[in-house]
């Protein structure tokens, strides 16, 4: 009995020592490529190209093999001997002199240490084709606003050229903008060069601005040129004092509160923290709810390429609150909080209806804890327009409107004095001064005029390249 366990124990042990034996020195498990998901398609011979593999029995050698049009240009192969688990292959660069453009092919073959296959270990091969692209892009300024302020915008068209773009991005300074293509209906452009457009922002809370145009490459080669407007540091702040008066602000904050879902009335102690709430913890809140809808959800497509008129969209309106008035709140005598004005107050009647004065699309129409019924309709170049408080609208999301459409009526929703209609003008999430979008003159000059200057200078150039020597 004792000698039929002790051999069982042996045959036991045995088929374990076997499985291990097996399992690290025949293993089947190939080396795995790690690399796939972060290739580049394009390289510019500079920066190093590391392919990663991985295997658990260790690499044990591999072959690099570079071709062009199916000819071999360089092959090597190596033993690797210390048996690492993970493996980075240094991607040999071509010996000779080739165009960007050229498509090369690589073929790196990986073993690892097993012995199946006749001790030649499991192989893992893969295939990576790069264009070679060495040039940085090249930007030039076609034509640009005259000058910027602080709080408001500028708009910039240029030129990039190069084979294969990844981002073109604007900067102040601080904070980013994208840039956006633009296609004159009567220019052609040769395949490697493309026009791109944006709106940037100064805004108010920015002491300093330092406007640059940012260009990477699928070869990540790099150019940045700066835009260098004019500036004109004074903001247009106006202090104001709003005293609230209590038996309104009770009414107010009643209708307000049971708008928002997450807060009852009875939750706070007096109206002093009521109000607190709504002007500070609400207002941030439709601010996170305004960048995410005017930033995220803007699309490449623009409504307003052949120019853009004033935004007007109540008639008759006169204006009662601006862009950049810093609003003082206080109760019974006593300051209760101050925050700046985003937009611009225009009132004429009641339940008056707003018009759109721009082609755009719809990308948010909900109720906000503070702005109340809002509408927002982006128009293109990463330009939004914001329409809050109103009393009703028809608008959904995804609608497109008309120069000449109805978007929805003044009112007093949210936090609201009186029937008006709180304008904003948005470029890529930063609210700016509406008094620049609301005037014939700037508009002219920063938009329409960008657009025809723009326009001349391409066709000068393609009439240049066209004329016979
Ligand atoms: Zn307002």
């Amino acid at each position: 009995m004792k000698n039929i366990i002790i051999g069982l124990v042996v045959v036991c042990l045995g088929g374990v020592a076997y499985l291990i034996l097996n399992f690290f020195v025949f293993e089947r498990q190939k080396p795995v490529f790690q690399s796939q998901s972060s290739l580049p398609t394009h390289w510019n011979l500079k920066d190093d190209l590391v392919l990663q593999f991985s295997d658990e029995s260790g690499i044990r050698s591999y072959s690099v093999e570079i071709l062009l049009d199916s000819q071999t240009l360089f092959s090597e192969n190596e033993v690797v001997l210390n048996k690492p688990k993970k493996f980075g292959i240094s991607l040999p660069k071509p010996l000779t002199e080739l165009k960007d453009g050229t498509t090369l092919q690589y073929k790196i073959c990986v073993s690892d240490w097993s012995n199946v296959n006749f001790f030649a270990g499991n192989t893992t091969c893969v295939d990576v084709s790069l264009i070679i692209d060495t040039s940085t892009p090249q930007i030039e300024i076609l034509a640009r606003s005259p000058k910027i302020s602080r709080s408001g915008s500028a708009f910039v068209l240029f030129k990039v050229k190069d084979i294969a773009l990844d981002s073109v991005i604007l900067s102040n300074g601080k904070n980013e903008f994208r840039a956006f293509r633009h296609t004159f209906d009567d220019i052609v452009l040769p395949p490697d060069e493309a026009v791109f457009g944006a709106f940037i922002a100064w805004p108010l809370e920015n002491v300093l601005f330092e406007g640059s145009i940012n260009v990477v490459d699928k070869a990540s080669n790099k150019s940045r040129i700066l835009l260098n407007f004019p500036k004109n540091l004074s903001a247009p702040i106006r202090k104001s004092n709003i005293r609230l008066k209590p038996e309104f602000l009770e009414s107010k904050l009643r209708t307000l509160l049971d708008q928002i879902s997450d807060v009852q009335y009875d939750d706070f102690a007096d109206d002093r923290e009521r109000f607190l709430f709504i002007n500070e913890r609400a207002r941030s809140k439709d601010l996170e709810q305004i960048l995410e809808a005017t930033t995220t959800t803007i699309s490449n497509k623009s409504y307003i390429s052949s120019g853009i008129v004033p935004f007007t969209p109540l008639k008759n309106a006169i204006v009662v609150g601006y862009f950049g008035d810093e609003r003082s709140y206080y109760l019974n005598k006593d300051f209760v909080s101050a925050v700046y004005h985003m937009g611009l107050d225009l009132a004429s009647v009641r339940n008056a209806p707003i018009f759109a004065t721009n082609g755009g699309v719809v990308i948010m129409r909900q109720y906000l804890g503070l702005h109340g019924n809002t509408a927002i309709v982006y128009h293109g170049f990463g330009l939004s327009s914001l329409y809050a408080h109103m009393s009703d609208s028809t608008l959904k999301v995804g609608d497109e409107v008309k120069v000449g459409d109805i978007i929805g009526y003044t009112g007093s929703s949210g936090w609201a004095f009186g029937d008006h209609l709180h304008l904003e003008i948005l470029v890529q999430g930063y609210a700016v001064s509406v008094q620049e979008w609301a005037n014939p003159k700037w508009i002219e000059e920063n938009i329409n005029a960008v657009f025809e200057q723009a326009r001349t200078r391409l066709l000068e150039q393609i009439a240049a390249k066209n004329k016979p020597k």
